[in-house]
């Protein structure tokens, strides 16, 4: 009998780099989960760990308070995401000219989602940012900003193909973006695919796959369905009965997604950005499998 085993059958020919995205905490309880998170994530020493904004610019003010957070009290390179919803490109410009002057270096710029909510049509604000390549031109003509930027590996739902979600991503890199985080995604042949038809484009930045540890599968599954991901009858099955047993639900959830990981670094893959949803354990753990260890980076209480 042959072990059964969670080791890459191969090592990752060049070292693992991964990244950590949160959201802005609500209340005072959720702002002491995210930092022990961070805590516990800091020492595996990521690229940097992202912030995001939320939708129609409503976590404005958390948002930059918890990246100046992590400036000041870590050692970690904070990345700000950043949309172009509902404000002026004097008030975007204003946001991005604060997070330099507070010594944020990085920002993701996204279109974001339409100000009535997903699935109703997008009305640029009329004195803003029409779409993500111009903010991209904005923060470079700012400041020597890195930009990382999105990409759907099976389309953006409003895209009218993928051709053309494409062509929209090529823009948004002739504006200067350094880099793209891709949606979550759960069948690894998607980001292969959409990989060859990238650099078939010319595109050559790094296309950094978005890791979903599935902390919740229905809250998930509602999620996918809303921005375009699928979930395949494999993973659904696999959390079949699970709705009321979290401590089987997390096992579940840690071997899924280590298996997906893995077969990335088999497949030549050495670069992940993981969505905690601030948790840290399952991510934890997910590292640990990729061989990241605590390179104790000390953050300060
Ligand atoms: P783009 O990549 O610029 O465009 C995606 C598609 O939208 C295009 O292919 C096109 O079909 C359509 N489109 C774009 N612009 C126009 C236009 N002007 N007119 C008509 N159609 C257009 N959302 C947030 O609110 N806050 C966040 O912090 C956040 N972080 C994210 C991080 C990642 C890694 C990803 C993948 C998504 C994130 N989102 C966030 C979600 C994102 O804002 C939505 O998916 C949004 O609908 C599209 O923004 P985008 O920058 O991805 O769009």
């Amino acid at each position: 009998m042959s072990p059964m085993t969670l080791r890459p059958s191969r090592q990752a020919s060049s070292p693992i780099k991964v990244s950590f995205e949160f959201f802005p905490p609500k209340t005072p309880e959720m702002e002491t989960t995210l930092w022990a998170s961070i805590q516990r994530l800091a020492p595996l020493n990521p690229q940097f760990v992202s912030v995001t904004y939320g939708a129609g610019g409503s976590t404005r003010e958390r948002t930059h308070a918890t990246v100046s957070r992590i400036v000041t009290e870590t050692h970690l390179k904070p990345a700000a995401h950043l949309t172009c919803v509902a404000a002026t490109t004097e008030e975007v410009d204003g946001v991005i000219r604060s997070y330099w002057d507070a010594g944020v270096r990085h920002i993701v710029a996204l279109r974001g989602d339409p100000f009535a909510g997903i699935g109703t049509a997008y009305e640029p604000h009329p004195g803003g940012y029409r779409q993500t390549c111009d903010l991209v031109a904005g923060i470079k003509a700012i400041g020597d900003f890195e930009v990382s930027v999105s990409a759907y590996p099976e389309k953006h739902p409003e895209a009218a193909s993928l051709d053309s979600d494409i062509d929209v991503l090529k823009a948004k890199v002739d504006c200067g973006a350094d880099r793209a985080i891709t949606q979550f995604f759960f069948d690894n042949d998607h980001y292969f695919r959409y990989l060859d038809r990238v650099r078939a484009r010319g595109i050559d930045i790094p296309i950094v796959p978005g890791i979903v540890p599935v902390q919740n599968f229905k809250q998930t599954a509602n999620f996918a369905a809303k921005t375009g991901a699928s979930i395949p009858d494999w993973l659904a099955a696999r959390f079949e009965g699970l709705d009321n047993d979290v401590e089987t639900r997390k096992l579940v959830a840690a071997a899924v997604a280590a298996e997906q990981v893995i077969d990335l670094v088999d497949r030549g893959v050495n670069e992940f950005h993981f969505y905690t949803m601030n948790r840290a354990d399952l991510v934890y753990a997910i590292c640990h499998l990729l061989g990241l260890r605590d390179q104790s980076v000390k953050v300060a209480a």
